[in-house]
């Protein structure tokens, strides 16, 4: 009985996450609900859960979500300065982290439709090994309002 139930509310809870017109950028890369995704995030620590979830959501230092908050003028990738340095530019196409995202995804750059085949913990080296966020001061990241919104449905599955 217990099983039964349990198992309606994860298809229940895959359903709706799918459903969702919310969230865009996290579904891009939490394709449904898994113990796998919950299973990650419960192994790490306090601030890496924080650069995680925020790469994920699109909520992030990265230039792009703080042009488009209003925070600064030019969303322009400091790295490369190529394109707007939004979170699809910084895990698949930056050209200054071709190197660090080859050795990690086995791919120089890739389209953004394959994020969902990244596991978590491999974002997560790519993002350590970026040390992009590693200057972020305390201040940007208060100015910037967590939507923990888009991770809920993945964790609780
Ligand atoms: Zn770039």
């Amino acid at each position: 009985m217990h099983e039964a139930i349990r198992q309606w509310a994860r298809r229940n809870h895959r359903d709706r996450w799918k459903r969702m017109s919310t969230c865009r950028q996290a579904r891009q890369i939490l394709d449904q609900p898994s113990e796998s995704h919950r299973s990650t995030c419960c192994q790490l620590r306090r601030n890496e859960i924080h650069q995680l979830i925020s790469v994920v959501t699109g909520h992030s230092t990265l230039k792009g979500h703080l042009h488009r908050m209003g925070l600064i003028a030019d969303p322009t990738c400091d790295l490369c300065g190529n394109e707007v340095e939004d979170r699809n530019h910084f895990l698949c196409r930056c050209d200054a982290l071709c190197l660090q995202r080859l050795t990690i995804f086995g791919a120089a750059t890739m389209e953004p439709c394959y994020l969902s085949e990244i596991p978590l913990r491999l974002n997560l080296e790519f993002i350590k090994k970026s040390k992009r966020f590693d200057k972020d001061t305390g201040g940007l990241i208060r100015k910037l309002k967590l939507n923990l919104e888009s991770l809920k449905w993945a964790l609780l599955a």
